[in-house]
């Protein structure tokens, strides 16, 4: 590629820049990087450099994490010179918030061993060998001579304050004081510069600036072996020996004070180290998109592309690979849909229009589709099927995870294909659309979704690690059950029948009084989809169901998820019998259930 308009101009050089440049480059593609002040100026030169792929499922950046230690092993394969200490990290304090196998639950014995100087009487601490540390300055300083070396450019002190625009507006690079440059393509990797940058064009992104604190300190002697984090210290040598510490930004702005606090935390920690001096304390503001997920993609159908994430240190190895590929290639699907910048853009309070919601999930449909169920909004659009979800950001997440991880283990369930996105006020998802046969009411059909539940919950932690919903319904009052059961009366007498409200009633009663002392029980509970009828199996052979609307996840009394499978397992379909479970069928469904259990 030669010519102006085949560069790629990528604004700012901290690490997330110099790791996008440093991939072009690389693979031949003629760059410019654009940095107001100098490499590593922004948060990269503040940071703590920590690298860790030990995230939840539900994580926001979950999607590049998974790859970051490959990534960071390749690259110090094309660039030896880079230093990654994989030291692992010591953690204590409170139960590591990861499901990673390799973060183990550490004896006194291999603390001290690993840390002698680490004074830990009854805390638990973990242990994330796979873990590291970087220098961000040095790496981003590396990655940019890279770029130098295989022919890109870097612009040194020059502010983008603009976008060099046609006659008819469309962007066709940047604007400095020094002059505009012309680029295919715009990469905005700049950060919390990225906003001011956008104001008064037609894209607006939400991205926060979030302040934190590394202090570096001279250390005379080695104080500790690996990057140790607590719920006091933060801390670990960098490639020249000093002690690097990472500090919360504190609410009354008091860096001074946070900075003796840490130091003395330090020196308490840590038996027998040597005086600390104090060499910088510095402030990074870190960019952080508003709703967590990172930024990746572009803006529209503009040459302008945003980057942007965070924690952008341990990803930017990924990060670079996966938006080089792109830029280059076009697409790229491993970037999920959630990460698109797309979510952010006006879609001019349609909520209710379908084709746009779709849109942001890059699902095409020229036509509004139809509701594939009467109660709720299901779309089939191609292969897929776009819903509502669990009202929430955070309870759409976690159910998310928790899909996610039952489906990698083996479980017929389906996951959502991209992260769940807030439009208009509701959650949305994507599942893939399952073909399959409807249930009939056969036994082989019975006993292979006992089986299917029974698996499930075997699966199911004892204490809601997945953070699903918790059933909370000990609230039956006397009112609920009077309206319940006028309507139970008005519909069995449109079909001629006649009940003893009065009977039902007062057994019903008698049963709500014993909610407080059901609820005290500490009834075994398990994470489940919850609402397992027939209507939401399909099976695709005979004896194997996948569930296709696990929606209404919740974390509830293993008994409740049961007794609902009893009542209304498939009444509700008419490809069944119209009536609940006979004896011999609840038998047939609990031969999978309680074989599988735990
Ligand atoms: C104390 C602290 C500890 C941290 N610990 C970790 C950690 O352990 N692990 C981890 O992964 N992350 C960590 N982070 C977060 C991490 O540092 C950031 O996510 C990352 O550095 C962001 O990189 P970036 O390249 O996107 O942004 P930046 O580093 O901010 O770079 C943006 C660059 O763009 C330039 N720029 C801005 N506007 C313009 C413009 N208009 N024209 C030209 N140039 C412009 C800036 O000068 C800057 O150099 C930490 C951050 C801090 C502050």
């Amino acid at each position: 590629m030669n010519g102006t308009s085949s560069r790629i101009v990528i604004v700012g050089a901290g690490i997330v820049g110099a790791s996008i440049a440093y991939h072009l480059a690389r693979q031949g593609q003629r760059v410019i990087v654009v940095e107001q002040a100098h490499p590593a100026a922004g948060a990269t030169g503040s940071s703590f450099g920590w690298i860790s792929e030990g995230v939840p499922e539900g994580a926001t950046d979950v999607f590049l994490r998974r790859e970051i230690v490959a990534d960071w092993v390749r690259l110090t394969q094309e660039i030896p010179e880079l230093w990654v200490n994989w030291s692992g990290a010591l953690s204590y304090g409170q139960a590591p918030a990861t499901q990673n196998p390799d973060n183990r639950r550490l004896s006194s014995a291999e603390v001290m061993a690993l840390e002698p100087a680490l004074g830990l009487p009854d805390s638990q601490a973990y242990f994330a060998a796979r873990d590291g540390a970087v220098d961000p300055q040095e790496v981003t300083q590396r990655l940019l001579e890279r770029v130098g070396a295989l022919g890109g450019e870097l612009l040194l002190g020059r502010a983008v304050s603009g976008f060099l625009r046609e006659a008819g507006g469309q962007i066709t690079g940047i604007v400095t004081e020094e002059g505009a440059i012309a680029a295919e393509r715009v990469v905005l990797a700049c950060g919390t510069g990225i906003s001011a940058l956008l104001d008064g064009s037609e894209f607006s992104l939400p991205i926060e600036a979030s302040p934190a604190i590394l202090l570096r300190y001279h250390a005379a002697a080695q104080a500790v072996n690996t990057l140790i984090a607590g719920d006091d210290i933060e801390v670990r040598h960098a490639q020249n020996g000093d002690l690097l510490a990472a500090e919360d930004y504190p609410a009354g702005g008091d860096v001074k004070r946070v900075e003796e606090d840490a130091r003395s935390a330090i020196q308490n920690r840590l038996h027998g180290s040597a005086p600390l001096q104090l060499q910088a304390c510095s402030v990074g503001l870190r960019p952080r998109p508003r709703d967590g997920y990172p930024i990746l993609g572009p803006l529209g159908v503009t040459c302008l592309y945003v980057a942007v994430m965070h924690p952008a240190v341990m990803c930017a190895p990924t990060l670079g690979r996966l938006v080089s590929d792109e830029l280059l290639h076009g697409v790229n699907p491993a970037i999920p849909h959630g990460y698109r910048p797309a979510r952010f853009i006006d879609d001019g309070g349609e909520g209710g229009d379908i084709i746009a919601i779709a849109g942001r999930f890059a699902l095409d449909t020229a036509q509004p589709p139809l509701s594939l169920y009467p109660y709720a909004p299901v779309y089939k659009i191609g292969e897929h099927v776009l819903k509502r979800t669990r009202p929430t950001s955070g309870e759409a997440q976690a159910l998310a995870a928790y899909l996610t991880a039952l489906h990698r283990q083996g479980v017929d369930v389906v996951a959502p294909t991209a992260c769940p996105q807030e439009i208009a006020g509701s959650m949305w998802v994507v599942y893939p659309f399952v073909a399959g046969e409807k249930y009939a009411g056969r036994d082989e059909q019975i006993i292979a979704a006992g089986r299917l539940l029974g698996r499930i919950h075997a699966l199911s932690s004892a204490d809601n690690n997945a953070g699903l919903a918790v059933y909370d319904e000990y609230a039956l009052t006397e009112d609920d059950i009077s309206a319940d059961l006028d309507e139970i009366a008005s519909h069995a007498a449109s079909q001629g029948l006649t009940l003893d409200i009065e009977a039902l009633k007062t057994r019903m009663l008698q049963i709500a009084g014993r909610q407080t002392a059901l609820s005290a029980r500490g009834l075994p509970c398990v994470e489940t989809p919850y609402d397992f009828k027939a209507d939401n199996l399909i099976y695709v052979a005979q004896d194997r169901p996948v569930l296709i609307d696990p929606d209404n996840a919740l974390f509830l009394p293993r008994v409740f998820d049961l007794a609902l499978v009893l009542l209304l397992f498939h009444n509700a379909l008419d490809s069944a019998p119209d009536r609940v479970f006979t004896v011999r069928e609840w038998r047939l469904f609990l031969t999978g259930t309680v074989s599988l259990s735990r």
